[in-house]
């Protein structure tokens, strides 16, 4: 090859990645859906690549039918992907439970620096670790039992089950999210230590997203403004871990007409059953395009075609309040 050419990297399509993660612990609702229509219209509408990988590391939760629906859910809202588990791609697999390895590689990283430490106690962070927290689950504070304990005391506790907490660090992290704006929160006064293995093994959601996301060279993660917490946490990962944050868009959800994040309370809104009573995507693309301020009626329309003028500061601050138009 000449000189000149392998100096000038390959024509990308764009260098933008975003990524849709579903977690099949139960059917994707109406609130899902209108999270991953705006992340896949954020990052198409900048001609970027889409990744779906599937988080299924709380295994007691997963349910093996889901995975296939959440592709099924997708495919029929006219969202599509570059790589993911039906196609592949040059990082698979797309499925967390296959990629055990490379969180323990991550785990062990940690505990050479001796950031993380064995926490005995038996509390629900621990248990609910494996999936990420969201609305209404961010539990209390940490009170730091077991924080003089280093990583190498792990040994000493024998067969004692312990999860892996780290330390996280007493100071104000910045993130410019592309929807909120700049806000500073400061991990370990507001949000405490926070559990990056379970006493079983499994790493916890913190973890394994911050690994994929840098591993599958994720540029911009959009997803519910619930989860913005966690994106500080992320934040404490990628510094010890020296990678790039990719930037964090982090939307309203949707709410029932109590104000609360939409659940099976609020009645039937899983995608797949709106597929199973005939309704259009069409449809349901058109009141979500309605509710993120991209049209000015619900009319029925395409996601693609939402593409050309999509901007997400059209998309309102409020949360948005589904009351069973399309049931
Ligand atoms: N799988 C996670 C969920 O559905 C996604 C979390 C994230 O986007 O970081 O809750
Ligand atoms: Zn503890």
């Amino acid at each position: 090859m000449n000189a000149s050419l392998q100096q000038t990297p390959a024509a990308e399509p764009s260098a933008i990645v975003g990524r849709l993660a579903p977690s099949p612990t139960g059917a994707q609702h109406i609130g899902n859906a209108r999270t991953y229509l705006l992340a896949w219209l954020s990052v198409r509408s900048r001609a970027g690549r889409i990744v779906l990988r599937i988080e299924d590391l709380d295994s007691p939760r997963v349910k093996a039918w889901a995975v296939e629906q959440a592709m099924e859910d997708l495919r029929w809202l006219g969202l599509d992907w570059d790589e993911g588990p039906d196609i592949g791609g040059p990082n698979a697999s797309y499925i967390q439970s296959e990629r055990l390895n490379l969180y323990h590689e991550a785990l062990e990283r940690l505990r050479a620096v001796n950031v993380i430490y064995p926490c005995t106690c038996s509390r629900s962070d621990v248990l609910a670790a494996a999936s990420a927290p969201h609305a209404g689950q961010e539990g209390p504070l940490y009170p730091g039992t077991c924080v003089a304990r280093s990583a190498g005391d792990a040994l000493a506790l024998g067969s004692r089950p312990f999860s892996w907490r780290i330390r996280s660090t007493n100071q104000e992290h910045c993130v410019e999210d592309r929807f909120i704006g700049e806000t500073r929160m400061n991990v370990a006064a507001e949000l405490g230590d926070f559990v990056v293995a379970k006493a079983d093994g499994t790493p916890a959601y913190q973890l394994a997203v911050v690994c994929d996301d840098h591993a599958m060279g994720v540029t911009e993660v959009l997803r519910g403004d619930d989860l913005l917490p966690s994106a500080f946490r992320q934040l404490e990962l990628y510094k010890l871990f020296g990678w790039k944050q990719p930037q964090f868009a982090h939307v309203p959800l949707v709410v029932g007409p109590d104000g609360r994040r939409l659940a099976k309370r609020h009645g039937d809104t899983r995608i797949s059953t709106l597929r199973k009573q005939g309704v259009r995507a069409e449809s349901l693309i058109g009141l979500l395009a309605l509710s993120c301020g991209l049209r000015e009626t619900a009319k029925p329309i395409t996601a693609r075609e939402l593409l050309a003028d999509f901007d997400l500061a059209k998309l309102p601050p409020d949360p948005f309040t589904y009351l069973d138009e399309l049931g």
